[in-house]
């Protein structure tokens, strides 16, 4: 675990561990910047805009990180960039495998989604707000569950036969504190460019949709804030916004 761990809670079943986390805030429960939450099992796992996260039980990790940041709901934007280098860093250094990253918060191997990052928020556009960062990875996945999920994925032992949940958990909050700090330090300024090249789509053409809209582009990866910076018509924009939803097109 790294220096900042609070402590790790271990649910043999709960709604949802981000869910666990966002209800203590809102109860106002004191909670320790570090505190972890980890289930075998989840009823009721999220992803976003009220999609379901399959998550069955002792097949794979259902895990969220409580975070304290003290420069407003604005400087969060960014956070799901600096996550999902952190599950980068613990797959590479623990399995050698190679990761890629799909804006703004998914994690895939050979385009196959491997994981999902949910980071919710609480507080006010200035002054200090509090992130549960919700991480789900598959391990194993049961093949009764998988039929449920409606786009290609992989898990982990189709990748390597060493897999230990605890070492996960530990080398993951690892490197989720050494990526927070950093981002804390100085925003995606030194993790921009590494997120760009394992940027699943770099140069393909894809599909943005927000659900009322949609449109198509050239994917030329993350600013330094962590918009998606996409080409139409010669033009480079940036969009931002944890609704946007990025699919091959
Ligand atoms: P988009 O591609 O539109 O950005 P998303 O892939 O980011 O969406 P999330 O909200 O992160 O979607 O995750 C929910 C989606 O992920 C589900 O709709 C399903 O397609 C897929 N999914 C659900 N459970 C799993 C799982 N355990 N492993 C891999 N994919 C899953």
């Amino acid at each position: 675990l790294g220096a900042n761990t609070a402590q790790v809670e271990v649910h043999p079943i709960i709604d949802s561990t981000n869910s666990e986390l966002m209800r203590r805030i809102q109860n106002k429960v004191a909670l320790e910047s570090g505190t972890v939450v980890v289930a075998e099992m989840q009823q009721t796992g999220r992803g976003r805009r009220g999609r379901v996260w399959q998550s069955p039980f002792g097949a794979n990790l259902y895990y969220s990180y409580f975070w304290r940041l003290d420069d407003g709901l604005q400087a969060a934007m960014g956070v799901s960039i600096a996550v999902g280098l952190a599950v980068y860093d613990a797959i590479k250094a623990l399995y050698d495998i190679d990761i890629e990253l799909k804006w703004p918060n998914d994690i895939y191997i050979n385009k196959q989604k491997l994981a999902g990052v949910l980071v919710e928020l609480d507080g006010q556009p200035q002054g200090p707000c509090q992130l549960v960062i919700g991480i789900g990875i598959n391990l194993q996945m049961p093949q009764n569950t998988s039929e449920h999920i409606d786009q290609a994925w992989t898990d982990l032992s189709q990748h390597t036969t060493a897999l230990d949940k605890n070492q996960l958990v530990a080398s993951l909050t690892f490197y989720l504190e050494q990526r927070l700090a950093d981002y804390q330090q100085d925003g995606l300024n030194s993790m921009y460019a590494q997120w760009n090249a394992l940027n699943a789509f770099a140069g393909e053409c894809v599909e943005l949709n927000t659900g009322h809209r949609s449109w198509r582009g050239i994917c030329e990866g993350i600013d330094q804030h962590g918009g998606i910076r996409i080409r139409q018509d010669g033009e480079v924009k940036s969009y931002y916004g944890g609704e946007i939803s990025l699919r091959k097109a």
